[in-house]
């Protein structure tokens, strides 16, 4: 086991918490621009397309946004529990080095790429 020292602990709490309001204030400044396109305003064909696409890449950031806010308030909870840093699914734990580049991760390296492979 190389469970997380007491600093570590702290460190990431630190790294959770700024994290969380970063994103916090991403998807309040999102909401404009994430507003229907009005599509009777007179504005030329391409530049409607491009307001479309725009529209759809900041719905998209923005649904990538809440979905990482929801794991990190779920790590949040966990660093409360005293749970924080073990995978949820094949409960080893997760390794510093990894936390700290993605302190909302639930799960190891190994079960990520499972994971995400579909297997
Ligand atoms: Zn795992």
């Amino acid at each position: 086991m190389d469970d997380l020292t007491t600093h570590q602990c702290a460190d990431l709490y630190q790294t959770v918490q700024a994290l969380r309001v970063e994103l916090q204030e991403l998807l309040d400044g999102s909401v404009e621009s994430s507003k229907a396109v009005d599509l009777d305003q007179p504005i030329g064909r391409l530049s409607r397309m491009d307001a479309l696409q725009q529209q759809a890449m900041a719905k998209a950031n923005r649904e990538a946004h809440q979905r990482r806010l929801k794991l990190v308030e779920a790590a949040l909870l966990m660093i409360k529990q005293e749970r924080y840093g073990d995978c949820r699914r094949c409960e080893e734990p997760i390794g510093y080095p990894r936390l700290m580049a993605r302190p909302e991760t639930p799960f190891c390296l190994h079960c990520q790429q499972q994971i995400e492979g579909g297997a």
